[in-house]
């Protein structure tokens, strides 16, 4: 099975990510992590390594709220998913962000000969996105990580960006059957269950 999962800042992704891993016993991709790691890595003076150069590139994005270009994003996951083979399993969380790299994602896949099954949809209001990334919200409900870019101007930027880049990306899934949306305002088990159910998995 493989599988994006799709939603705004604070929808819950990384959560459903890593339950959906863990349920099925798959592997996670998350972008956002990637590149905290990468980020990391080049603050702790690693030494020279792809990723702290990765991550040297990236932080002015990531610390803003702002996008990472697409080029350097698609060549990313071009480097995650040719370590998998056809048969793996996984979910994608965190990418694709834009139109551009669904397509891209699309065409990946198809070089490897690969096929995504669904792309799953958190949809939260966006007040419950500002509150949930700003940690006002009981930590169950909170997204799993707590990320150096939660300040309120930068919240309200990714919010933004999400409206602008990411929900076109939602009818590009919709009009090839492959979309699956999912109130994303409740708790995480809930949530969880929500999507095994659309999975077909009792
Ligand atoms: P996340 O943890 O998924 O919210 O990602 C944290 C930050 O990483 C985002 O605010 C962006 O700066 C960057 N990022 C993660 N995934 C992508 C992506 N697919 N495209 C562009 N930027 C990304």
């Amino acid at each position: 099975m493989k599988l994006v999962i799709l939603g705004g800042s604070g929808a819950g992704k990384s959560t459903q990510a890593q339950r959906l891993c863990r349920y099925f016993d798959i592997s996670l991709i998350s972008t956002g992590e990637t590149l905290r790691e990468a980020m990391s890595k080049e603050n702790a003076l690693d030494g020279y390594s792809e990723l702290s150069d990765l991550g040297r590139y990236t932080q002015p994005y990531v610390e803003t709220g702002e996008l990472v270009p697409d080029e350097m994003m698609i060549e990313l996951i071009r480097v995650h998913l040719t370590k998998f083979d056809v048969n793996s399993s996984w979910v994608l969380e965190g990418y694709p962000r834009t139109a551009f790299q669904a397509e891209e994602l699309d065409f990946l896949l198809d070089d490897l000969g690969q096929k995504l099954d669904w792309a799953i949809y958190l949809q939260v209001p966006a007040a419950v996105m500002v509150s949930r990334s700003l940690g006002r919200l009981p930590p169950a409900l909170r997204s799993a990580q707590s990320l150096p870019d939660d300040q309120p101007e930068i919240v309200q930027r990714r919010v933004e960006l999400f409206y602008d880049r990411t929900v076109p990306i939602l009818e590009y899934y919709d009009r090839r059957r492959r979309l699956l949306t999912i109130n994303g305002d409740q708790s995480p088990e809930l949530v969880q269950q929500n999507i095994l159910t659309l999975l077909s998995i009792p």
